[in-house]
């Protein structure tokens, strides 16, 4: 069966999984994690493939894989996470990273029909943004590595067969990072299990690791730094701009929908203005994410180092997240109370909310990733103010020339508070250079286009206003609560990637 799919085109390929995808529409599947029957089911459609190089029975393919998470994303965002974890976090880094006696033990397991789930394990209860911070460690033995620690939060800690676990050594004086390919029945244990509160499809607990791995088990990767990590978390937060497409188009119909047949008085709800505006912001989110997606597609490259595309793909996650809970929060309100409710005949909107929320939080919080744009881009200023390198910035030129808005409000000291909310600015201006390219690729629709760029004209308005609010100086009050000085640099920001 799985042989048969190899040979497949693209798109008779997708329309295959999609067909499997849809019997898990969000409206009618369970709250649920999935059970392994189901995901068989997947499995046999052939949603791992993709990830797969060709020699371990794979299709190898970076467009199935972004393809792959929209058409899921679409029938069901907790799905997308599940089968999106097991592709880009699970699978990816073994076929980039591990040695070839690693990838010959555990790539062609995935290959066939059996229903095995990957994941990653970095989150440990006293870290998840400060990676550095990790007490999960390593040390060599005869013939391999002994790994020790306790990890939280993992997507599907209970289910996954195989596991990519991050660990430390500080033995010698230095610091090392290590990542170990780790079967769960060799010592991976699931001491709690978390109740979440949406992305019900996939299971969330406590882990406990203590194991002892052999030599070829160690991904090559260097060990003084976190870079490792980031070109690991890198590749799935690209994806969210396939996964926040394939929701925000589903959410777009479905809001319209509802809006369509809901009737206030005697006219429909989509006949009062501001619902339409709210419509309008949601179809403006759908855009940007397609403009994203188009970005992931024919740009990026998930079969190849992504550590080059380092601010792209902090802007996309960003705004692309973003962008998914302002929709399902503008859906939700339409939808009213009948969208406070589980299990509603009529809407998605409340699970919608539930799924979306924690794209802002998980693979790096966007507070962070915009901090470390803002970080990237003073590293490379050459002379010039923040607002010049942006003018003159491939990324972000087009926008700022399109734009003619005045940005110098970002060439003061910026304060740590500055720097997140610059970071968002520049990943607008990314935003909108993406939406400038994609309809001049694709012809898109006017009618789309320039309602999107406008609402991210406003975004970076915002900014402004946010950067004179601080001006006040509302931070300023004494709580007793030391904060961090000025220029406090986050640890994870590739030295050497391209601009
Ligand atoms: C549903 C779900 C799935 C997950 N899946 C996985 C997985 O598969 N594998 C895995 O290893 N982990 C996973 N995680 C963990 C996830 O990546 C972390 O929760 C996330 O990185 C945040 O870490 P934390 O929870 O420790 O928050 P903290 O580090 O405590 O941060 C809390 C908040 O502090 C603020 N903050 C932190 N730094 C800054 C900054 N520089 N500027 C401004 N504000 C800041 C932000 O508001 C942030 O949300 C998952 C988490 C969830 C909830």
């Amino acid at each position: 069966m799985t042989k048969a799919l190899l040979s497949l085109s693209t798109d008779d390929f997708i329309a295959g999984v999609e067909a499997v995808a849809s019997k898990f529409d969000s409206a009618t599947y369970p709250q649920q994690n999935l059970p392994a029957d189901d995901w068989a089911l997947l499995v046999g459609s052939g949603v791992l493939l993709p990830t797969l190089p060709k020699e371990y029975g794979g299709r190898d393919s970076h467009i199935d894989m972004c393809r792959v998470s929209e058409v899921v994303s679409e029938q069901n965002l907790a799905l997308g996470v599940h089968v999106t974890v097991n592709t880009v976090l699970g699978l990816r880094p073994i076929a980039m990273w591990a040695g070839e006696e690693a990838k010959q033990e555990m790539l062609p397991l995935f290959a066939g029909s059996d229903p095995l789930m990957a994941g990653f394990a970095a989150t440990e209860p006293g870290c998840g943004s400060a990676m550095s911070g990790m007490t999960t460690t390593f040390e060599e033995t005869d013939g391999g590595y002994r790994i020790r620690g306790r990890k939280h939060w993992q997507a599907l800690s209970y289910s996954a067969h195989w596991w990519l676990v991050s660990a430390k050594n500080e033995d010698h004086g230095r610091r090392e990072y290590g990542f170990f390919l780790v079967k769960r029945s060799e010592g991976f244990r699931t001491v709690q299990r978390y109740e979440p509160l949406g992305l019900k499809v996939v299971d969330y607990g406590v882990n406990e690791i203590d194991v002892v791995v052999p030599r070829h088990r160690r991904i090559s990767a260097d060990g003084r730094n976190l870079s490792a990590m980031v070109e690991i978390l890198m590749a799935s937060r690209a994806m969210m701009a396939a996964m926040g497409c394939g929701f925000l188009r589903r959410i777009s119909r479905e809001a319209h929908a509802y809006a369509d047949g809901r009737l206030i008085g005697r006219a429909p709800l989509s006949a009062i203005r501001f619902a339409r505006y709210r419509l309008a912001m949601i179809d403006g989110s759908y855009t940007i994410a397609e403009a994203l997606n188009h970005y992931l597609r024919t740009v990026l490259d998930l079969k190849a180092d992504m550590t080059p595309a380092f601010p792209a793909v902090q802007a996309i996650k960003t705004v692309v997240t973003e962008r998914m809970v302002s929709a399902a929060n503008h859906y939700q309100q339409l939808a009213g109370g009948e969208g406070y409710r589980c299990g509603s005949p009529t809407n998605i909107a409340g699970q919608a909310f539930l799924d979306s929320r924690v794209f802002t939080i998980f693979d790096g919080n966007n507070d962070l990733l915009s901090q470390q744009l803002t970080e990237y881009c003073l590293a490379r200023l050459e002379g010039r103010s923040l607002s010049g390198f942006l003018a003159d910035w491939p990324l972000t030129a087009p926008a700022v020339r399109t734009l003619r808005q005045d940005l110098r409000f970002l060439d003061q000291e910026l304060g740590q508070e500055h720097m997140v909310l610059a970071g968002r600015a520049i990943a607008y201006l990314f935003a909108i250079t993406q939406v400038l390219k994609w309809a001049a690729e694709t012809n898109a629709d006017s009618g789309r286009v320039l309602p999107a760029i406008e609402f991210l004209k406003t975004d970076i308005v915002g900014v402004t206003t946010e950067f004179r609010l601080l001006a006040t100086g509302i931070l300023d009050a004494d709580d007793g609560v030391p904060a961090q000085s000025n220029g406090v640099l986050s640890q994870s920001i590739p030295l050497h990637a391209r601009t």
